[in-house]
């Protein structure tokens, strides 16, 4: 498996000059778009790990369906889809093209920036801090390691430029789809895109997933299979936003990407896989990232169709 993985970075490692970093969070900018690395985490917890899979990257959109399960357990289904809708929208991930011309004006998923922000707003807690320790929390459990935190930098960068996420928020309100302090939402929002991992964390995160919210750390299940369930079929449909559908037919798995040039992938029931690759294509996912995982799922026969 490391061999396979070690061959996979060389044979792909040429994409990487066919994309670009991030630029509209200044900060994403200075991610070495050079990088490429990939870590796989397989259900006895056996780590392989092959490439630069030190990096450390933020999560950005990779949050979605972590903060979407933790809203679903403080909410229930029903209270959660008055919010945000299940269906895949064709545009890019920060449009708002279709929040004005769709009756009613709900986000059309939790994958894209409106409805990630929409299911932000329905976190519990006392207080903002409380909400932000509560993700934080869940993000520390399902990746194995207690010392996840934000990148100040990062979260500063986004915040200060974050004027599309602004408006999609302050549109949202007007619609009675956000209710409470704007500005504190998009403010948890920028904090969970902005926590700190490497390809391993993510990797224990898919593994999470893949194993239907079985914690390895406790040896418990502590997410409802079914609750897994639907945010991995979000996955499938809208984890690649506007590239899901041809990402589903060359890879297979249930995904999710973020414009840091992360991706992490629940092949269910068997592993968890991390990917780094900053340069991204057209549509914000990692060019180099889905080469290997297009490889990787053909090798291993790890398509779920
Ligand atoms: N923080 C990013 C944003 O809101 C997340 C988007 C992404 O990773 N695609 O624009």
């Amino acid at each position: 498996m490391q061999l396979l993985l070690k061959k996979l970075i060389e044979k792909n490692r040429d994409w990487v000059n066919h994309g670009k970093a991030a630029n509209y969070i200044p900060e994403l900018n200075k991610m070495d778009s050079k990088n490429l690395g990939v870590v796989l985490v397989d259900t006895g917890g056996k780590v392989y790990r092959a490439g630069d899979y030190q990096v450390k990257f933020t999560v950005q959109s990779m949050s979605k369906p972590i903060v979407l399960l933790l809203a679903l357990l403080d909410n229930g289904e029903d209270t959660v889809f008055k919010k945000v809708g299940k269906e895949p929208t064709g545009d890019p991930f920060n449009s708002m093209v279709k929040l004005e011309t769709l009756n009613p004006s709900k986000p059309l998923n939790p994958m894209i920036n409106a409805g990630a922000i929409a299911v932000t707003s329905l976190i519990r807690g006392k207080s903002k801090e409380e909400k932000f320790f509560r993700i934080l929390d869940l993000f520390r459990k399902i990746s194995q390691n207690p010392k996840l935190d934000i990148n100040m930098d990062v979260y500063l960068s986004e915040k200060k430029t974050g004027d599309r996420n602004r408006s999609i928020a302050y549109f949202l309100r007007d619609v009675g789809i956000l209710e409470g302090d704007v500005e504190e939402i998009l403010d948890l929002y920028f904090r969970q895109c902005s926590i700190e991992v490497t390809c391993e964390d993510v990797a224990n995160m898919g593994m999470f997933l893949a194993n239907q919210g079985f914690d390895r750390g406790s040896g418990k299940n502590i997410v409802p299979k079914y609750l897994t369930q639907i945010v991995k079929t979000f996955m499938v449909t809208c984890g690649m936003y506007d590239a899901s559908g041809e990402y589903a037919i060359n890879v297979g798995i249930p995904s999710k990407s973020g414009v840091s040039g992360g991706i992490m992938c629940a092949v269910p029931n068997k592993m968890g896989i991390g990917v780094i690759g900053p340069a991204l294509d057209l549509k914000g996912n990692s060019i180099a990232g889905i080469k290997i995982l297009e490889d990787l799922s053909k090798e291993l026969k790890l398509s779920i169709f």
